[in-house]
């Protein structure tokens, strides 16, 4: 899970870094509301942990911005703020959560963990489908029908992204920095390598679910189901 800290005191951030990490999640830190809305809008957020007063940009306006722009990433308000119309705003602008500081880190974790549960398609902890398609994520095969092929761990990352973004275009960039991380060295190529590898396995499957490029763009899958 990749969780973005946006906050500008700086030790906060690094604080707050280290106690993600610490619990298993992969942490970015951005400084600004500048930095933190192009960040954000990758949509390679799992949750987004949002100051409200931050520089260049107001933790509500990062809100309000992701939410015209339809992303749903679930965010969680920071704030030394604690007057209920600064959390009614904040709610209204589609927070999910809204934590006042200074917080318990527990608090903080146990948010967090309500925030990615919330999501539906990582409630359902053990199977995913799409179309006439099965990904299991406990033996990582993926099946159509009576038929079942294993998937590399990376197959398996790749086609979980794809599935759990349904029709929705993902980038070639949002693929390579969710499965290779930002400090990997990984390619562009790599991201077709593996879309290839696992059109192969849809073919074995005979499985309606195609797997479409979007040129200079990205992927998506189309099921041919009527
Ligand atoms: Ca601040």
């Amino acid at each position: 899970m990749r969780v973005l800290v946006v906050e500008d005191e700086t030790r906060l951030a690094s604080t707050l870094q280290d106690l993600l990490e610490l619990n298993g999640y992969t942490a970015d830190v951005c400084h600004d509301g500048e930095a933190g809305l192009d960040n954000a809008a990758t949509g390679i957020y799992d949750v987004v942990i949002l100051d409200v007063m931050l520089p260049k940009m107001d933790g509500f306006t990062v809100l309000r911005r992701l939410r015209q722009e339809k992303n749903a990433t679930p965010v969680l308000l920071l704030t030394a703020r604690s007057e209920v119309s600064d959390r009614v705003e904040g709610l209204d602008l589609g927070a999910d959560y809204y934590l006042t500081k200074p917080f318990e880190p527990k608090e903080l974790l146990a948010c967090v963990r309500a925030l990615t549960r919330r999501q539906p398609e990582l409630r359902d902890a053990d199977a995913l489908s799409y179309g006439d398609l099965k990904l299991d994520r406990a033996s990582f095969a993926l099946s159509c029908g009576d038929r079942s092929v294993r998937l590399s761990r990376k197959e398996f990352d790749m086609m979980e992204l794809l599935m759990r973004n349904r029709e929705m275009v993902i980038t070639k960039e949002s693929l390579l920095v969710k499965i290779w991380g930002y400090e990997s060295d990984a390619e562009d190529n790599n991201v077709e390598v593996y879309i290839s590898f696992l059109r192969r396995k849809l073919a074995h499957l005979r499985s309606q679910v195609r797997i479409k490029t979007i040129r200079m763009v990205g992927y998506c899958l189309e099921s041919q189901e009527s």
